[in-house]
């Protein structure tokens, strides 16, 4: 009998990769942290690329992709529409680099990714199991978790455990980094009507009234969803270095103190925006370190056949361009074909999947980081320690 390619995360990345063994026929288990799918706010919608869209098609049968694609939103719209945050007039129109089918940007948000990616293998994750790293058998490689247990024994490791995947440090021997550029976020939402004066479209409101101190929204305003107002959408607050303070830098702070934080830096802003932020969900507001992984691409490390890396673990970025799902998401196509066509674990697959991942995803990291050099003032000093 195969032994089971053992997954860390139930990230999206993993998912999609689990959904695409379970099609090949190919024994995994995937070990998730938390206690349930919905255990933190799954808030944020994603953008969908072409090539995010066309990597899930490759992997969901033809039925499972339709019921996908129907639960996206698709927005029309020229693109990005920059505004000035506090005088309200139109400074810029950007062709939409992520526009994708039909001219249109398709997103999703990631609870529904999540959901629909993992349709027939719900009793194959098993919760509360933190992954702290692994340890090579004769023939194999097992799981190791925080509380000193161990998994069965796996033909492969799979880390999809995002940015702070411990894993990836022990396969990279450190060389897998994610750094924190020093810009901060905060993710909002409010209902739909605080939106509808926006229109159709995707809107960046910048406000550039005192220097040094720039900030912007980015937000998508689907049709459709407009006028019921049980219906909310998100948007993400993005400031450079030193504009938002997280009380003690304490992450795990969600909630009223990150609203707060927001309406405060946005009380100037034009009435026209303002009740994007005044509206705000509170108890869905959550603060953002925007980090990125080694911003020249991913690097070179020694391949261990029975370990390998996906999605943000691998290559994490900032959400600059927009990528970093659309890049998770090839990673788990790239890695599920692989098998797939070798019936399962064999030597070379994850030489063969690194060596294609390394070139697509540094493309993605350094334009990502490029971007947000110019929009988040992010700046990376690589003799920092990881994150
Ligand atoms: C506000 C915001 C907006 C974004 N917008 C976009 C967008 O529009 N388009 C886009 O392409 N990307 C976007 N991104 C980026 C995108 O969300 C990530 O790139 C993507 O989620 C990465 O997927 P992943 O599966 O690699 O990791 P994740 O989705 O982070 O999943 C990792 C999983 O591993 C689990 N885990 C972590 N550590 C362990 C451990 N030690 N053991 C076991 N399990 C563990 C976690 O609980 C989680 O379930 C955005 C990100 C943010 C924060």
């Amino acid at each position: 009998m195969q032994k089971p390619v053992l997954i860390s995360g139930a990230g999206l990345a993993s998912l999609l990769l689990a959904r695409s063994l379970l099609q090949s026929n190919i024994p995994f288990q995937v070990f998730e942290r938390d206690a349930s799918l919905a255990f933190r706010g799954q808030g944020y919608r994603l953008r969908l690329s072409s090539q995010g869209l066309d990597a899930i098609e490759s992997v969901l049968e033809p039925a499972a992709f339709q019921r996908f694609y129907d639960q996206c939103g698709k927005t029309a719209g020229k693109g990005v529409v920059t505004l000035d945050a506090v005088t309200g007039k139109m400074l810029e129109h950007m062709p939409e680099a992520l526009g994708s089918r039909g001219g249109k940007i398709v997103g999703i948000s990631r609870g529904d990714m999540r959901r629909l990616f993992l349709e027939g293998f719900e009793d194959r994750i098993q919760f509360n199991k933190y992954v702290t790293g692994y340890e090579l058998t004769d023939d194999g490689v097992r799981a190791v978790f925080a509380d000193g247990t161990k998994s069965v024994e796996g033909a492969l490791l799979v880390a999809g455990d995002g940015i702070k995947s411990l894993v990836a440090k022990q396969v990279s021997g450190g060389r897998l980094k994610v750094y924190d550029t020093g810009a901060r976020g905060i993710h909002g939402q409010a209902s739909t009507t605080a939106f509808k004066s926006l229109g159709e479209g995707v809107f960046r409101l910048l406000d550039e009234s005192t220097p040094g101190r720039q900030i912007s929204i980015i937000t998508n305003v689907r049709p459709g969803d407009m006028d019921d107002p049980d219906i909310q959408f998100g948007w993400t607050l993005g400031a450079v270095p030193g504009v938002i303070e997280v009380p003690n830098n304490d992450y795990s702070i969600v909630g009223k103190t990150a609203a707060d934080i927001a309406k405060s830096l946005t009380s100037g802003w034009h009435p026209h925006f303002k009740p994007l932020i005044d509206n705000i969900n509170e108890s869905e507001a959550a603060f953002w370190k925007i980090t990125c992984s080694t911003p020249t691409g991913v690097p070179e490390w020694p391949n261990e056949p029975r370990v390998t890396v996906i999605g943000d673990a691998a290559h994490a970025m900032t959400p600059a361009g927009g990528n970093g799902a659309n890049t998770a998401v090839r990673d788990s196509a790239l890695l599920g074909r692989l098998l797939r066509e070798a019936g399962g674990y064999n030597n070379g697959v994850t030489a063969a999947y690194e060596k294609e991942m390394r070139v697509y995803a540094s493309e993605e990291v350094r334009a990502s980081y490029g971007i947000a050099t110019k929009i988040f003032n992010a700046e990376i000093n690589e003799s920092t320690p990881s994150v």
